[in-house]
């Protein structure tokens, strides 16, 4: 009997969940264990203060003297708060987050000990990094990367460890992580949208983008998820039989959440609320045992921070909770996969939403300005926006029948859609006052506050404009949504630059007054943007062959969406913008397709050995189960047997062939992949794991699943779908 299967079976019967203990109000709790203003005003002398604040705002420097006196009131405030050691917190290429803890507690010369931490420690470290990817830079440049504080992000204690927000970069200054770039390209789209802001309110000084995840992820009981070695090692299931009951009855969607699912909920956010993640909203997701979670917004930086430190955190509350939580993208075959929606938008330091809708003709123009250059942003650079959320556990979502799909679209609604048809009439060059008037009062000032169609309409669309911000939905739920925010601020900068000087042309050389240039802008962008829109429903092959018409590009996985990368296009703009070199552009594609093929090859292995180690020798098991019981019909009913044992026979025939298929393919796809490990360009060798390796995937577990079906259940060695997805 598989022994794994039963035992972590009968464990997680045993389950009881843990009593919710909630203590007083959240906002009492709120970013306790965060070095934030408060803890600053406290802790720093008023000098270091204002530094540290001014770097936050203007991105100026802090020099030793100051960071010194920084260093001295953090680890005050972190003693005070029981911490021992302190790390610098940084996101290699890997998409995960990094660590490297040194205790407070130091030797002096003299052999007293004390507690140590200065500004050098704070500033700069230098983790012994050199197996985390670099695309080669540093081979190229035979530089050592170093980690180095990141002021935007506050410092936080997690358990006994106080934490400091970082980037990783090469001493020849090239990014060797997610946040150097993304900080770059949250500087530039500042520069580009508050020159922009400036037409309509002179006061900006400051734009910042906003972004607020939902995290989708699923929870399976932690001896069940352990008892299957393919989830534990890739993140999702390889085989496995489609439980009879799936998500037909939506009767999980919204529904009450289970009472061991509530106690870890309760003790997750409380932990976040400690570490100033504003978490808000819960819920049940479409899928059995899905679930999401959703935190109000923030400056994108630090929402970026936050959702990687909340799945670190998610993964250690699940675990006191006797729960793994899985936040590949699609960890079941059959039903829902799981996402990260980046709702997004632009807000100036005078508190106003620059894709929120006005009261007035003037606010609305700046709305309309904000959101036409983004949709032609995104038009322009559609591919480059779809590179941003390709990976290989992301495939199976947008390569897939799935939403959304692989092809890049902007929803915007019916009433929207009004406004940019008749945007595009308006006249050229210099408008009549009568024409002004009409769009100022009939056009512009109609845009209602509160677009009612744009919140739960279309929830297919990659791209939807949902009321006052965009919602890009392709993001994986367990990427890093640094990619992603990247891209988007980069192509938004560059199109928001280009919006400006095209308009200052019209008011220098033409001599149009604000209004009427920003009028004649935005209708050619409307214009030239049109076939990035589209209302429908983004599933199947109509909307495939429509988007070819429209030359939209259709890169259904990841070494195909990579590529775009390292075009000229693509450098050039990243080189405008200065947000990668060309060098850092060629080591992160190169880091993503090694990435990808590390992804296929684990997976392939690691079915291998599920059909061959586990798969046939159970199959045979029941195979000889039938012989036995054949063999005693034939001594009872002679030659007359074969008509009682007719059924066994049968079977045994199926499984037969079910294991010749299984053990062929397997040995075709281990044939693949050799072939596939032996070439040389990563290119190539994506492509060939893509294009030769993962197709067996399917076929192989087409006959594992049949086989599930049909043998006897307790010689099955993998814990099934109905025992993962409903134990409660
Ligand atoms: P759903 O998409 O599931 O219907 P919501 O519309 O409530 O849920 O989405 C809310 C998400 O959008 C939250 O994470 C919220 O913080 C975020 N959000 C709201 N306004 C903004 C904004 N201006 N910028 C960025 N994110 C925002
Ligand atoms: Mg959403």
């Amino acid at each position: 009997m598989p022994k794994m299967r039963f035992q972590a079976l009968a464990e997680s019967r045993k389950r009881k969940p843990t009593p919710i203990s909630e203590t007083g109000k959240r906002s009492e709790l709120f970013a306790k264990n965060v070095f934030d203003e408060e803890k600053m005003l406290q802790f720093l002398t008023r000098e270091a203060f204002d530094n540290v604040k001014s770097a936050i705002f203007q991105g100026s420097k802090i020099d030793r003297k100051i960071a010194d006196q920084v260093a001295e009131g953090m680890k005050a405030w972190a003693l005070s708060m029981g911490a021992t050691h302190y790390t610098h917190w940084f996101q290699p290429l890997t998409g995960a987050t990094a660590e490297k803890h040194d205790a407070f507690f130091d030797i002096l010369s003299d052999g007293r000990a004390m507690e140590k931490f200065g500004g050098a420690q704070l500033v700069q470290q230098e983790p012994d990094a050199s197996s985390f990817p670099s695309g080669g830079i540093r081979n190229t440049f035979e530089a050592r990367g170093y980690t180095a504080w990141d002021p935007t992000s506050p410092a936080f204690i997690y358990k006994t460890t106080l934490c400091i927000p970082t980037i990783f970069v090469a001493y020849t200054g090239e990014a060797l992580d997610n946040k150097a770039p993304l900080l770059r390209a949250l500087n530039a789209v500042d520069q580009a949208a508050t020159d922009v802001a400036q037409y309509f309110d002179k006061n900006v000084r400051k734009v910042h983008a906003t972004l607020g995840w939902e995290q989708e992820y699923f929870l399976v009981d932690k001896a069940l998820a352990k008892s299957r070695f393919d989830l534990t090692t890739t993140g999702r299931t390889l085989v496995g039989s489609f439980s009879a009951k799936g998500q037909q009855l939506d009767d999980h969607y919204f529904g009450v959440i289970p009472p061991r699912v509530l106690s870890f909920m309760s003790d997750l956010e409380k932990e976040c609320t400690k570490l100033g993640i504003p978490v808000k909203t819960r819920h049940n997701e479409v899928a059995p045992n899905q679930f999401e979670l959703a935190p109000v917004f923030e400056e994108a930086n630090l929402s970026v921070d936050h959702n990687l430190l909340l799945m670190d955190v998610m993964e250690e509350i699940a675990d006191r909770h006797q729960f793994s939580v899985l936040f590949h993208e699609k960890p079941f075959a059959g039903i829902n996969g799981s996402g990260k929606h980046n709702n997004w938008s632009l807000a100036t330091d005078t508190g106003v939403n620059l894709l929120s809708p006005g009261t007035t003709p003037m606010k609305n123009l700046q709305f309309l300005a904000f959101f036409v250059n983004t949709i032609k942003a995104v038009d322009t650079y559609e591919e480059l926006l779809r590179s941003s959320i390709a990976s290989a556990s992301n495939d199976h979502r947008l390569g897939a029948n799935e939403a959304p799909p692989p092809i890049i679209s902007i929803f915007i609604g019916k009433q929207l859609n009004n406004v940019l048809d008749e945007l595009e009439g308006v006249s050229k060059g210099k408008l009549s006052p009568e024409e002004k008037t009409e769009l100022k009062l009939n056009v512009v000032g109609k845009i209602p506050e509160i677009l009612l169609d744009n919140t739960d309409r279309n929830r297919t669309s990659p791209f939807a404009f949902t009321g006052n911000k965009f919602e890009m939905r392709g993001v994986g739920s367990k990427m890093n949504c640094a990619k992603p925010m990247t891209i988007l601020n980069t192509i938004v900068a560059k199109q928001l630059t280009d919006f400006k000087k095209e308009v200052d042309a019209l008011i220098d050389k033409k001599k149009l007054k604000k209004d009427e240039a920003v009028f004649n802008v935005l209708r050619e962008y409307i214009k030239t943007s049109k076939r990035i829109r589209f209302e429908g429903d983004g599933y199947g092959m109509e909307w495939q062959e429509e988007a070819r018409r429209r030359k939209l590009s259709i890169n259904k996985n990841t070494p195909e969406a990579l590529q775009v990368l390292t075009n000229k296009e693509s450098i050039d703009l990243f080189k405008e913008m200065g947000v990668m070199s060309e060098v850092e552009l060629k080591a992160h594609q190169e880091v993503e397709l090694g990435a990808y093929i590390f992804h296929i090859q684990i997976e392939g292995r690691v079915l291998g050995e599920m059909v061959y180690n586990h798969i046939i020798p159970a199959a045979l098991q029941y195979q000889n189960m039938l012989l036995t019981n054949i063999n005693g019909l034939k001594e009872v009913y002679g030659a007359a047997h074969k008509k009682v044992a007719d059924p066994q026979l049968t079977i045994l025939e199926q499984i037969a062939e079910h294991v010749l298929q299984l053990k062929k393919l397997t040995d075709e796809m281990t044939d693949a992949r050799q072939r596939a490990n032996g070439m040389s360009n990563s290119n190539k060798k994506a492509q060939a794991y893509c294009n030769n390796v993962k197709p067996f995937f399917e076929s192989i577990r087409e006959h594992s699943d049949a086989l599930e079906k049909l043998i006897a259940d307790e010689l099955w060695p993998f814990t099934k779908y109905r025992e993962m997805l409903f134990s409660k």
